[in-house]
């Protein structure tokens, strides 16, 4: 079994510098570390050093995506846009919150073809599963704009190649605590591409990721959205994966599986309030390889989301490509701290949510219960 790891040192270094809360009336607000920097990254590197990690690792560097494969999701608009941006050297690539300098256009570019390069080493017989590192992330990039820190939506990027190659069904899963509502707008009414995201309900974006958005018209069950109250923990994450998720896989039975790798839903994440830990994210990942090992082939690559806890993200990073290269599991150093913290049990009201969901979602065949 050989598990592919693209990285480029730029991914742990590119920083859009120090940013101010405007709070009106009084105005900005001294100025902090931006909270979408290249440091969890770069820890979540010396990590897979220092564990060992690496030895059980292929560790790839990626290439630059063409303008040719960008503009297979995206409008020509829009990357001459973010490419007057890099000329310019400084602006936003959509919605007022995602900066960009003179070197996030061409970084963007890297992102998408890092993984590009994992989901070739797969189909090349070069890897059996692969993760790949990026800086930045994509899934809120829909095909006109860039949102959320995302410039390019990478993982739609690497679905659209895939599919120029012949894959038939390809599945996106994206564990991000926020909607994937890029790559959802992106395969829309493609019913060959199913994509699947788990997020914090009606958190971000708050006007997409409703149960409701199924999918267009000849592609109607292709998306499938699962939002999650806060406080939702390991049990309640869990438990929409063995109810929702991993039914919908097997049903879909997918050639390719992608996963939007994201880990801002963990205990220490500024950007959720879902809680879940290191360990939870392990078992997430079993779940999706044991799908990956049923349908694909075994073949499943991980592409990095979000994730901005300084502290907690790389260990949750590390704990996804731990099982991902069936590697043993290293210690979660927080672990002491979270153990009674009680996220871990399953309440009554998720168990509730979680199946209604689960018939609102799933067709009958497709249900455990
Ligand atoms: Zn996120």
């Amino acid at each position: 079994m050989r598990t592919t790891l693209t990285w480029s040192e730029r991914f742990g270094t590119h920083d859009m510098g120090d940013w101010a809360i405007y709070v009106p009336p009084v105005g900005l607000v001294e100025p902090d570390v931006h909270i979408d920097n290249p440091k969890r990254t770069a820890r979540l590197r010396r990590l897979i050093v220092k564990t060992g990690l690496e030895e059980r690792l292929d560790v790839v560097a990626p290439r630059r995506a063409t303008v040719e494969e960008i503009e297979a999701v995206h409008s020509p608009e829009h990357v001459a846009a973010m490419q007057r941006v890099a000329e310019v050297g400084w602006g936003d690539a959509g919605g007022g919150f995602t900066p960009m300098n003179g070197e996030s256009y061409d970084l963007a570019l890297w992102s998408a073809g890092s993984v590009l390069t994992a989901v070739e080493r797969v189909l090349d017989g070069h890897a059996d599963r692969a993760w790949a590192i990026g800086r930045r992330s994509g899934h809120h990039a829909s095909r006109d704009t860039g949102y959320g820190f995302c410039i390019f939506n990478n993982v739609a990027i690497a679905a659209a190649a895939a599919q120029r190659r012949g894959v038939e069904r390809i599945a996106i899963v994206d564990i991000d605590a926020h909607h994937g509502n890029g790559t959802e707008a992106i395969f829309y009414d493609d019913p060959s591409v199913l994509t699947i995201s788990l997020h914090e309900d009606r958190m971000f974006p708050l006007e997409t990721g409703g149960a409701d958005a199924r999918g267009g018209p000849g592609a109607e069950g292709a998306n499938i959205n699962v939002p999650l109250w806060p406080g939702t923990g390991d049990a309640g994450y869990l438990y929409a994966f063995d109810e929702i998720v991993v039914p919908a896989l097997d049903a879909f039975a997918p050639q390719l599986l992608l996963v939007c790798a994201g880990v801002d839903g963990s205990m220490y994440d500024p950007l959720s309030t879902w809680g879940l830990t290191a360990g939870g994210f392990a078992e997430v990942a079993r779940r999706l390889v044991g799908v990956a090992e049923r349908h694909c082939g075994g073949r499943a690559v991980f592409e990095q989301e979000g994730g901005y806890s300084p502290v907690y993200a790389p260990f949750c990073w590390l704990k996804l490509l731990e099982v991902l290269a069936d590697a043993p599991l290293s210690e979660d150093p927080f672990a002491p701290f979270l153990a009674g913290a009680g996220f871990t049990f399953l309440a009554d009201h998720q168990r509730a949510l979680v199946d209604d969901l689960a018939v609102r979602l799933l067709p009958t065949e497709a249900r455990t219960s």
